[in-house]
């Protein structure tokens, strides 16, 4: 681990200064500022991808070097174009609103609810919902559907406000959003105020356990500012009066957690042998030592040599590499190794939205999942890998001409 003699930068929760080094990935563009063909001849925004742990709280987190208002008002990414997900959603729905009694008399509030992908589950058992988007974009496509959306930032202010209106919430659930909210206390303090005295929260995030164990840190990117191990979530929540009771593992996102929180004085819900487990568990791992932190870094730059020590075996054998998918985390990777179109000939993605645009930084373009099957590529790597069973049944066809599938995380891997 590398002592940071730099940074002038403080743990966005602690607020202590951030003098370790987790990982550094170098300069990168922001991973969904996908390209048209007029920007490649124009000057191209990077900025540090580098990863600090907090010696205090043990918070993973990036400096905040572009304004969520950048980032987040014309966002690419429509969580219902990946079925695995919306099976997720659609049984978050049926588990939560069976377990917590949930009926047309309770209110559902979800931050940042992208395309209603997860409320309109809510919408079909006739659960009153509200999403919260700050992505007008995305947000207009919820409306669409009938999931009733406000197009703002949560945080403090707004959940006062929604709380004046006598609207807190029964439930408010946040999946993936905890990751990208720079002001995490104000976040935090938000949910703590929209939160009805009986209610429940439950927060989704990718573990850092996960994170770190199975080699994921393409899943870093500027959009994503902290990455949190179950005993640092805890902390954040206890700060703002929030006792989590309960905590599910997911294999989500290369696995996450599902936090289950409540108010400090809701002793209705006791909290459960999971907690106690899962809190152990992290600590005999070495997630409350600073000296576990300090491999990772190394980790990460095998796995760039083994990738491109691949492509570079497959090119020279006079292979074409094409790749699937167009997600944040692909750019995080082909950033970091460098890789253009001189090792992947283009990539595709389901997306309509992203057709005809170029990868940021390594300007790749993408086309529609189509374009496989015209140019049979000899390899497809895989770049959103935690769908790659979902990817591999869909694209079973490549095997009609021999075409193999590459994984690069957790350890490179062809399968053919
Ligand atoms: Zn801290």
């Amino acid at each position: 681990m590398s002592f940071n003699l730099t940074s002038n930068t403080k743990c966005r929760f602690c607020n202590e200064p951030l003098r370790f080094t987790l990982v550094d990935l170098g300069m990168s563009p922001l991973c969904e500022s996908f390209l048209s063909f007029e920007q490649l001849n124009q000057m191209e925004p990077f900025y540090p991808l580098h990863a600090y742990v907090c010696e205090h709280c043990y918070l993973v987190q990036l400096e905040e070097y572009v304004s969520p208002e950048n980032i987040f008002t014309e966002y690419a990414y429509f969580s219902s174009y990946a079925d695995t997900w919306l099976k997720h959603c659609q049984a978050y729905t049926n588990l939560v609103s069976g377990r917590f009694h949930l009926g047309k008399d309770s209110f559902v509030v979800e931050v940042a609810s992208n395309d209603g992908y997860l409320l309109q589950y809510f919408v079909q058992k006739g659960i009153p919902v509200l999403g919260i988007e700050p992505a007008k974009n995305v947000a207009k496509v919820a409306v669409e559907k009938g999931v009733p959306t406000l197009t703002e930032f949560f945080g403090r202010e707004l959940a006062s406000r929604l709380c004046a209106e006598g609207r807190q919430a029964d439930l408010i659930a946040g999946n993936n959003v905890l990751a990208q909210v720079p002001d995490i206390n104000d976040f935090v303090a938000g949910l703590k105020i929209l939160l009805k005295p009986g209610g429940v929260i439950t927060i989704e995030f990718p573990h850092l356990k996960n994170l770190m164990e199975q080699n994921q840190f393409d899943t870093m990117y500027h959009e994503h500012f902290s990455y949190f191990s179950f005993i640092t979530s805890e902390k954040i929540f206890a700060a703002h009066g929030l006792t989590l009771f309960d905590v599910d593992e997911l294999p989500t996102h290369g696995g996450s957690l599902r936090i289950y929180a409540r108010h400090d004085e809701d002793v209705s819900k006791p909290v459960g042998e999971r907690v106690i487990e899962m809190r152990e568990r992290e600590i005999a791992a070495g997630f409350a030592d600073m000296s576990h932190y300090s491999a990772f870094g190394e980790q990460v730059k095998e796995t760039k040599r083994k990738l491109l020590t691949f492509l570079i075996e497959a090119r020279r054998a006079g292979k074409s590499v094409a790749g699937y998918g167009a997600p944040g985390k692909g750019n995080t990777m082909l950033n970091y190794c460098g890789i253009r179109t001189d090792f992947l000939d283009y990539t595709v993605d389901r997306n309509p939205y992203k057709h005809g645009k170029f990868l940021p930084g390594t300007h790749i373009p993408i086309f529609p999942p189509e374009k496989i099957s015209e140019t049979r590529p000899d390899y497809v790597l895989i770049l959103p890998w935690n769908f790659k069973d979902e990817i591999m049944q869909q694209m079973a066809f490549i095997r009609e001409w021999g075409g193999q599938f590459v994984v690069p995380i957790p350890e490179l891997k062809v399968f053919p």
